[in-house]
Protein backbone atom coordinates (compact mmCIF):
# COMPACT_ATOMS: atom_id res chain seq x y z
CA UNK A 1 0.00 0.00 0.00
CA UNK A 2 2.68 2.48 1.33
CA UNK A 3 4.04 1.42 -2.21
CA UNK A 4 1.49 2.70 -4.21
CA UNK A 5 1.11 5.61 -2.69
CA UNK A 6 4.86 6.90 -2.84
CA UNK A 7 4.88 5.98 -6.52
CA UNK A 8 1.69 8.08 -7.89
CA UNK A 9 2.25 11.93 -7.55
CA UNK A 10 0.74 11.77 -3.95
CA UNK A 11 4.49 11.28 -3.30
CA UNK A 12 5.14 14.77 -4.24
CA UNK A 13 2.95 15.84 -0.96
CA UNK A 14 4.72 13.06 1.04
CA UNK A 15 6.91 14.84 3.82
CA UNK A 16 9.58 13.42 5.84
CA UNK A 17 7.34 14.82 8.74
CA UNK A 18 4.03 12.83 7.28
CA UNK A 19 5.63 9.83 7.28
CA UNK A 20 7.39 10.46 10.77
CA UNK A 21 3.39 11.06 12.03
CA UNK A 22 2.44 7.81 10.71
CA UNK A 23 5.31 5.93 12.31
CA UNK A 24 4.52 7.35 15.77
CA UNK A 25 0.89 6.82 14.93
CA UNK A 26 1.19 3.27 14.38
CA UNK A 27 3.99 2.60 17.01
CA UNK A 28 0.86 4.14 19.37
CA UNK A 29 -1.56 1.60 18.42
CA UNK A 30 1.61 -1.05 19.10
CA UNK A 31 2.34 0.21 22.17
CA UNK A 32 -0.78 0.81 23.44
CA UNK A 33 -1.17 -3.53 22.84
CA UNK A 34 2.32 -3.93 24.02
CA UNK A 35 1.05 -2.44 27.51
CA UNK A 36 -1.65 -4.53 27.86
CA UNK A 37 -0.16 -7.43 26.95
CA UNK A 38 3.19 -6.94 29.10
CA UNK A 39 5.48 -7.07 25.95
CA UNK A 40 7.61 -4.22 27.15
CA UNK A 41 10.86 -4.83 28.84
CA UNK A 42 13.40 -2.90 31.08
CA UNK A 43 16.90 -3.89 31.22
CA UNK A 44 19.37 -3.34 34.20
CA UNK A 45 22.32 -1.19 33.91
CA UNK A 46 24.80 -1.30 37.54
CA UNK A 47 26.18 1.75 39.14
CA UNK A 48 28.99 0.87 40.91
CA UNK A 49 30.99 3.08 43.90
CA UNK A 50 33.83 4.03 42.45
CA UNK A 51 36.06 3.70 45.40
CA UNK A 52 35.27 -0.01 45.69
CA UNK A 53 33.31 -0.76 42.63
CA UNK A 54 30.53 -2.41 44.59
CA UNK A 55 27.37 -2.43 42.86
CA UNK A 56 25.15 0.37 44.31
CA UNK A 57 22.02 0.50 42.52
CA UNK A 58 20.89 -0.52 38.98
CA UNK A 59 19.03 1.64 36.04
CA UNK A 60 16.32 0.30 34.79
CA UNK A 61 16.47 1.24 30.52
CA UNK A 62 12.87 0.77 28.79
CA UNK A 63 13.36 -1.79 25.78
CA UNK A 64 10.38 -2.78 23.09
CA UNK A 65 10.68 -4.63 20.19
CA UNK A 66 7.62 -4.33 18.57
CA UNK A 67 7.58 -7.35 15.26
CA UNK A 68 7.03 -4.68 12.65
CA UNK A 69 9.90 -2.29 13.08
CA UNK A 70 12.86 -3.78 15.17
CA UNK A 71 14.34 -2.35 18.40
CA UNK A 72 12.54 1.48 19.18
CA UNK A 73 14.88 3.77 20.87
CA UNK A 74 13.58 4.49 24.54
CA UNK A 75 13.36 7.66 23.78
CA UNK A 76 10.99 7.24 20.71
CA UNK A 77 9.12 5.16 22.39
CA UNK A 78 8.69 7.95 25.45
CA UNK A 79 8.04 10.51 22.55
CA UNK A 80 5.33 8.39 20.89
CA UNK A 81 3.95 7.85 24.79
CA UNK A 82 3.67 11.37 25.41
CA UNK A 83 1.94 12.37 22.22
CA UNK A 84 -0.54 9.86 22.45
CA UNK A 85 -1.90 9.73 25.52
CA UNK A 86 0.02 6.95 27.37
CA UNK A 87 2.95 8.68 29.18
CA UNK A 88 1.03 8.10 32.22
CA UNK A 89 0.47 4.27 31.84
CA UNK A 90 3.98 3.70 30.78
CA UNK A 91 5.58 5.27 33.84
CA UNK A 92 3.17 3.24 36.02
CA UNK A 93 4.34 0.14 34.34
CA UNK A 94 7.88 1.17 34.17
CA UNK A 95 7.99 1.90 37.72
CA UNK A 96 5.69 -0.75 39.09
CA UNK A 97 8.38 -3.51 37.21
CA UNK A 98 11.32 -1.93 38.57
CA UNK A 99 10.22 -1.68 42.05
CA UNK A 100 8.51 -5.32 41.71
CA UNK A 101 12.14 -6.86 40.59
CA UNK A 102 14.25 -4.77 43.29
CA UNK A 103 11.74 -6.82 45.90
CA UNK A 104 12.97 -9.95 44.21
CA UNK A 105 16.27 -9.19 44.46
CA UNK A 106 15.74 -7.74 47.99
CA UNK A 107 14.66 -10.84 48.81
CA UNK A 108 17.21 -12.92 47.18
CA UNK A 109 19.88 -10.77 49.84
CA UNK A 110 20.69 -7.88 47.72
CA UNK A 111 18.91 -5.70 50.56
CA UNK A 112 21.31 -2.60 50.00
CA UNK A 113 20.90 -2.42 46.39
CA UNK A 114 18.12 0.44 44.92
CA UNK A 115 16.62 1.07 41.41
CA UNK A 116 17.01 4.23 39.46
CA UNK A 117 13.57 4.60 37.56
CA UNK A 118 14.01 7.40 34.50
CA UNK A 119 10.84 9.63 34.63
CA UNK A 120 9.57 12.10 31.95
CA UNK A 121 9.09 15.93 33.09
CA UNK A 122 5.59 15.81 31.49
CA UNK A 123 5.04 12.91 34.40
CA UNK A 124 5.44 15.41 37.50
CA UNK A 125 2.72 18.20 36.08
CA UNK A 126 -0.52 16.72 37.43
CA UNK A 127 0.22 15.55 40.87
CA UNK A 128 -0.64 12.44 40.68
CA UNK A 129 3.01 10.99 40.54
CA UNK A 130 3.87 11.22 44.21
CA UNK A 131 0.63 8.99 45.14
CA UNK A 132 1.58 6.30 42.46
CA UNK A 133 4.95 6.16 43.83
CA UNK A 134 3.55 5.88 46.86
CA UNK A 135 1.43 3.27 46.32
CA UNK A 136 3.92 1.45 44.47
CA UNK A 137 6.15 1.20 47.38
CA UNK A 138 3.61 -0.33 49.59
CA UNK A 139 2.61 -2.66 47.16
CA UNK A 140 6.44 -3.64 46.91
CA UNK A 141 7.10 -3.88 50.35
CA UNK A 142 10.32 -1.52 49.32
CA UNK A 143 11.83 1.47 51.20
CA UNK A 144 11.35 4.56 49.96
CA UNK A 145 15.19 5.05 50.03
CA UNK A 146 15.40 2.04 48.01
CA UNK A 147 14.32 3.74 44.72
CA UNK A 148 15.75 6.97 42.90
CA UNK A 149 13.71 9.01 40.29
CA UNK A 150 15.78 10.27 37.16
CA UNK A 151 14.73 13.83 36.05
CA UNK A 152 15.95 15.39 32.74
CA UNK A 153 16.23 19.10 33.02
CA UNK A 154 15.02 18.97 28.93
CA UNK A 155 11.40 20.93 29.39
CA UNK A 156 10.27 23.70 30.67
CA UNK A 157 7.74 22.11 33.02
CA UNK A 158 9.74 22.55 35.82
CA UNK A 159 8.65 25.89 36.51
CA UNK A 160 4.95 24.81 37.71
CA UNK A 161 4.05 24.70 41.50
CA UNK A 162 3.00 22.10 40.91
CA UNK A 163 5.50 20.20 39.31
CA UNK A 164 8.16 21.38 42.27
CA UNK A 165 5.07 20.19 45.19
CA UNK A 166 5.69 16.42 43.57
CA UNK A 167 9.09 16.95 44.01
CA UNK A 168 8.96 18.21 47.63
CA UNK A 169 6.70 15.29 48.26
CA UNK A 170 8.54 12.72 46.99
CA UNK A 171 11.86 13.45 48.91
CA UNK A 172 9.60 13.95 52.00
CA UNK A 173 8.93 9.87 51.17
CA UNK A 174 12.24 9.35 51.22
CA UNK A 175 12.68 8.82 47.50
CA UNK A 176 16.06 9.98 45.61
CA UNK A 177 16.19 12.54 42.89
CA UNK A 178 18.63 12.71 40.40
CA UNK A 179 19.25 15.50 37.99
CA UNK A 180 20.01 13.17 34.85
CA UNK A 181 22.15 14.63 31.94
CA UNK A 182 23.18 17.02 33.91
CA UNK A 183 25.14 19.87 31.63
CA UNK A 184 22.96 19.61 28.44
CA UNK A 185 20.13 21.43 29.46
CA UNK A 186 19.28 24.90 29.24
CA UNK A 187 19.25 26.41 32.63
CA UNK A 188 21.05 23.40 34.67
CA UNK A 189 22.14 26.56 37.45
CA UNK A 190 18.80 27.78 38.11
CA UNK A 191 17.63 24.02 38.32
CA UNK A 192 20.03 23.28 40.63
CA UNK A 193 18.68 26.16 42.90
CA UNK A 194 14.99 25.17 42.76
CA UNK A 195 14.68 21.76 42.35
CA UNK A 196 14.97 19.62 45.84
CA UNK A 197 17.43 16.81 44.02
CA UNK A 198 20.14 14.90 46.06
CA UNK A 199 21.92 13.64 43.01
CA UNK A 200 23.04 14.69 40.07
CA UNK A 201 24.31 12.88 36.86
CA UNK A 202 27.08 13.79 34.98
CA UNK A 203 25.94 13.71 30.74
CA UNK A 204 27.99 11.12 29.16
CA UNK A 205 28.85 13.64 26.29
CA UNK A 206 31.47 15.11 28.92
CA UNK A 207 32.44 11.70 30.27
CA UNK A 208 33.53 10.36 26.66
CA UNK A 209 35.82 13.22 26.10
CA UNK A 210 37.98 12.90 29.13
CA UNK A 211 41.20 12.89 30.00
CA UNK A 212 42.63 14.54 26.46
CA UNK A 213 40.22 16.91 26.37
CA UNK A 214 41.43 19.39 29.33
CA UNK A 215 38.38 21.91 28.99
CA UNK A 216 36.43 18.39 29.50
CA UNK A 217 38.19 17.18 32.77
CA UNK A 218 38.04 21.01 33.67
CA UNK A 219 34.71 20.98 33.57
CA UNK A 220 33.55 17.44 35.41
CA UNK A 221 36.12 18.40 37.86
CA UNK A 222 34.00 21.66 38.33
CA UNK A 223 30.61 19.71 38.29
CA UNK A 224 32.05 17.28 40.54
CA UNK A 225 33.18 19.92 42.97
CA UNK A 226 29.54 21.95 42.86
CA UNK A 227 27.76 18.84 43.19
CA UNK A 228 29.83 18.29 46.44
CA UNK A 229 29.31 21.88 48.09
CA UNK A 230 25.19 21.49 47.63
CA UNK A 231 25.61 18.04 49.58
CA UNK A 232 24.91 16.17 46.57
CA UNK A 233 26.47 12.78 45.32
CA UNK A 234 27.71 12.30 42.09
CA UNK A 235 27.31 9.90 39.36
CA UNK A 236 29.09 9.63 35.88
CA UNK A 237 27.47 7.53 33.03
CA UNK A 238 29.05 6.36 29.79
CA UNK A 239 32.44 5.18 31.39
CA UNK A 240 33.36 3.50 27.97
CA UNK A 241 37.48 3.41 28.76
CA UNK A 242 39.46 2.36 31.60
CA UNK A 243 41.38 6.54 31.36
CA UNK A 244 37.30 7.53 31.90
CA UNK A 245 37.43 5.35 34.77
CA UNK A 246 40.50 6.38 36.23
CA UNK A 247 40.22 10.35 35.99
CA UNK A 248 36.81 10.29 37.27
CA UNK A 249 37.59 8.65 40.26
CA UNK A 250 40.96 10.85 40.54
CA UNK A 251 38.52 13.34 40.41
CA UNK A 252 36.43 12.34 43.58
CA UNK A 253 33.35 11.16 41.46
CA UNK A 254 31.28 8.81 43.76
CA UNK A 255 29.69 6.34 41.36
CA UNK A 256 29.45 5.04 37.63
CA UNK A 257 28.16 3.55 35.08
CA UNK A 258 29.05 2.29 31.37
CA UNK A 259 29.89 0.01 29.21
CA UNK A 260 33.46 -0.50 30.53
CA UNK A 261 32.14 -1.98 33.52
CA UNK A 262 28.55 -3.45 32.31
CA UNK A 263 26.09 -2.89 29.37
CA UNK A 264 22.33 -3.46 30.41
CA UNK A 265 21.05 -6.59 31.11
CA UNK A 266 17.81 -8.43 31.18
CA UNK A 267 17.08 -8.99 34.96
CA UNK A 268 17.44 -12.25 34.89
CA UNK A 269 20.93 -12.04 33.78
CA UNK A 270 21.46 -9.03 36.12
CA UNK A 271 20.38 -11.83 38.61
CA UNK A 272 23.44 -14.07 37.67
CA UNK A 273 25.50 -11.27 37.23
CA UNK A 274 25.01 -9.99 41.12
CA UNK A 275 25.21 -13.84 42.76
CA UNK A 276 28.50 -13.75 40.58
CA UNK A 277 29.57 -10.71 43.28
CA UNK A 278 30.94 -10.45 46.44
CA UNK A 279 27.42 -9.64 48.11
CA UNK A 280 26.97 -5.59 49.05
CA UNK A 281 27.58 -5.05 52.51
CA UNK A 282 25.23 -2.95 54.72
CA UNK A 283 26.36 0.78 54.98
CA UNK A 284 26.74 -0.23 58.95
CA UNK A 285 29.47 -3.20 58.05
CA UNK A 286 31.10 -0.67 55.34
CA UNK A 287 31.89 1.77 57.52
CA UNK A 288 32.98 -0.70 60.49
CA UNK A 289 35.69 -1.85 58.23
CA UNK A 290 36.78 1.63 57.45
CA UNK A 291 38.01 2.35 60.82
P1 LIG B 1 19.66 7.95 30.24
O1 LIG B 1 18.70 7.93 31.36
O2 LIG B 1 20.71 9.02 30.26
O3 LIG B 1 20.30 6.50 30.23
C1 LIG B 1 21.64 6.21 29.91
C2 LIG B 1 21.74 5.76 28.47
O4 LIG B 1 23.12 5.53 28.16
C3 LIG B 1 21.05 4.43 28.18
O5 LIG B 1 20.60 4.47 26.83
C4 LIG B 1 22.18 3.42 28.31
O6 LIG B 1 21.95 2.22 27.62
C5 LIG B 1 23.31 4.21 27.70
N1 LIG B 1 24.65 3.81 28.16
C6 LIG B 1 25.02 3.20 29.29
N2 LIG B 1 26.35 3.04 29.36
C7 LIG B 1 26.85 3.58 28.23
C8 LIG B 1 28.19 3.74 27.70
O7 LIG B 1 29.18 3.36 28.29
N3 LIG B 1 28.27 4.36 26.49
C9 LIG B 1 27.19 4.81 25.80
N4 LIG B 1 27.39 5.39 24.62
N5 LIG B 1 25.94 4.68 26.26
C10 LIG B 1 25.77 4.08 27.47
P2 LIG B 1 19.17 3.92 26.40
O8 LIG B 1 18.87 2.68 27.18
O9 LIG B 1 19.14 3.86 24.91
O10 LIG B 1 18.17 5.04 26.89
C11 LIG B 1 18.18 6.33 26.34
C12 LIG B 1 17.39 7.30 27.14
O11 LIG B 1 16.00 6.97 27.08
C13 LIG B 1 17.73 7.31 28.62
O12 LIG B 1 18.89 8.07 28.84
C14 LIG B 1 16.47 7.93 29.21
O13 LIG B 1 16.49 9.32 29.09
C15 LIG B 1 15.40 7.38 28.29
N6 LIG B 1 14.75 6.22 28.93
C16 LIG B 1 15.14 4.93 28.96
N7 LIG B 1 14.27 4.16 29.65
C17 LIG B 1 13.30 5.01 30.09
C18 LIG B 1 12.10 4.84 30.90
O14 LIG B 1 11.75 3.74 31.37
N8 LIG B 1 11.35 5.97 31.13
C19 LIG B 1 11.72 7.19 30.65
N9 LIG B 1 10.93 8.25 30.90
N10 LIG B 1 12.83 7.38 29.91
C20 LIG B 1 13.61 6.30 29.64
MG1 LIG C 1 18.82 7.96 33.33
MG1 LIG D 1 21.57 9.92 31.86
MG1 LIG E 1 22.11 10.48 28.96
Amino acid sequence: YAKTVKSGSARLFTTDMDEQRLRRQRLAVALKAALESDQLCLHYQPIFRLDSLEIEAVEALLRWQPSDYGRVNPLEVILVAEQHGLAQQLNEWVLNTACRQLAYWHKEGFTQLKVNVNVSPNIFAGGRLANTVEKTLAATEIPADSLVLEITEDTSLWDTASSLETLASLRELGVGIALDDFGTGYSSFSHLRQLPVNKLKIDKSFVQDLPTDPRAVSLVKTIIELAHNLGMKVTAEGIEEENHLRVLKQLGCDLGQGYHMTRPAAAILMTQYLKARPLILPQTDQDNLMR
